[in-house]
């Protein structure tokens, strides 16, 4: 077998890295691709994701909607998906015998339910290609090529690898940031996203468990707010619109220590609708009693917390509701405010928002603007999404367009640079 002569690196065997050595092989059978993995395994993350089911991508499949499920990429991401979508995903996935199942919500997940699925396709496909994955390799530093006809040099504590192009794919890895700084990058400090709030407060004891569907939540005197299910645990507040709020707030709420208020719309009505609601329900049902019947689609213990919290009577009717009870009950139920003092792990699943800024890299090739020969994919960059298969997502196009990119270039051998 003769030598190739052009050399592609990937550092990190995850997600991106080994859907851009999958790519990049598939497209220039002359590249001579290795993937550089610092632990004994590769894949980790898209094994445990998902709960073990891997939800790989979200049935969203018009970019323009798409990017609005990341706070942190939104506007870069629109041409990327463009070229590569959550259906070239599923269309990826099944050409290569894997097939996609949506749920109600629009996570996509293999029809097997188990991670064990992607990465044994994404490993075979490795395999087949001749990627070298090389695993137990921690890379320690980076020395770029001294000229245009010198190589990368990449410096693991036992080897020195080299390389024309470099992809660097390691998630967010501070030491890895401050390799990436000293090549010239600007980093976006890393902060943490998609958490729940820890909040203690009587109003919220012993409902743990209850999920209030249409619920809007807002951090007042800002500009964050999001719509959907709020879930109350046994130390706050969960759901998916409190996730979607902490990846939005990401990095005011880090920069407030997570001490902060929250308003909750229970009902998700606005106030004077809601009123004109009561007022009318309170006509036709004078002599009932609050606690039996109420207009609102709420879990009944929740309904009680509410009556217990506004120290309303057993034996109130709805006729004899006043002007100020009433006006309390409609601002419990719209704008109940909350202070929130810490965050908690959602199911152990998070992501890093902050990485590596988004104006240094050119999104039609994910090339570095700083640096000639370098790339980046996944969650290395300064990009970062709300749960539901976006974050893969994010890393799948990311990897495909980087790799395209580097098999389509000339020759990168020395002789022809
Ligand atoms: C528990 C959990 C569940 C999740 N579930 C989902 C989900 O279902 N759907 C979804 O869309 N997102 C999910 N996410 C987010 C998703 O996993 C990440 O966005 C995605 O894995 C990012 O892929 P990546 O390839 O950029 O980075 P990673 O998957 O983090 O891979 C980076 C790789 O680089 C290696 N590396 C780091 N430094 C070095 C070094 N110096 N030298 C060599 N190798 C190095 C690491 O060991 C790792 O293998 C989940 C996250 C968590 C934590």
């Amino acid at each position: 077998m003769h030598e190739k002569t052009k050399k592609l690196v990937i550092i990190g065997g995850g997600a991106a890295g080994f859907f851009a050595a999958i790519r990049a092989a598939e497209l220039d059978p002359e590249l001579d691709v290795t993937l550089l993995e610092r632990g004994a395994e590769v894949l980790n993350k898209v094994r445990i994701s998902g709960g073990g089911r891997c939800n790989v991508t979200h049935a969203c499949f018009d970019p323009a909607e798409l990017v609005h499920y990341y706070p942190r990429g939104q506007k870069e991401l629109l041409g990327p998906f463009y070229r590569f979508s959550p259906s070239d995903t599923v269309q990826w996935f099944e050409n290569r015998g894997v097939r996609l199942k949506t749920e109600s919500d629009g996570r996509m997940f293999p029809v097997s339910n188990n991670s064990a699925s992607i990465v044994g396709c994404l490993l075979s496909e490795a395999a087949r290609l001749h990627v070298k994955v090389i695993k137990q390799q921690k890379v320690v530093k980076l020395i770029p090529p001294a000229h245009a006809h010198s190589l990368w040099q990449i410096l693991t504590p036992d080897h020195t690898w080299q390389a024309h192009d470099l992809l660097v794919t390691t998630g967010s890895n501070p030491t890895v940031w401050q390799m990436i700084k000293n090549l010239g990058h600007e980093i976006v400090p890393p902060v943490p996203s998609l958490f729940t709030f820890n909040i203690r407060d009587n109003r919220l004891t012993d409902l743990e468990g209850i999920a209030l569907p249409k619920a809007r939540v807002i951090i007042p005197h800002t500009s964050f707010e999001t719509d959907g299910p709020v879930l109350i645990t046994h130390w706050g507040l969960s759901g998916p619109a409190i996730l979607k709020l902490s990846a939005w707030a990401a990095t005011a709420l880090h920069a407030c220590g997570y001490q902060f208020p929250v308003v909750i719309n229970w009902v998700g009505r606005d106030p004077e609708d809601l009123t004109q609601d009561i007022l009318a329900f309170k006509a036709e049902n004078g002599k009932k009693l609050l606690r039996n019947v109420h207009p609102f689609e709420l879990p009944a213990r929740f309904w009680k917390k509410v009556l217990g919290y506004l120290r309303f009577k057993d034996d109130l009717q709805w006729a004899n509701l006043n002007k100020s009870q009433l006006q309390d009950l409609v601002a419990q139920l719209c704008a109940a405010t909350f202070q929130v003092n810490g965050k908690s792990t959602f199911k152990e699943e998070f992501v890093t928002a902050g990485g590596v800024h988004l104006q240094e890299i050119n999104f039609k090739t994910f090339a570095s603007r700083k640096v000639p020969h370098l790339y980046f994919a996944g969650e290395v960059l300064n990009i970062d999404a709300v749960t539901g298969g976006f974050n893969f997502q994010a890393a799948w196009t990311g990897a495909w367009i980087a790799a395209t990119a580097i098999s389509s270039q000339p020759d990168a051998s020395p002789a022809n640079r």
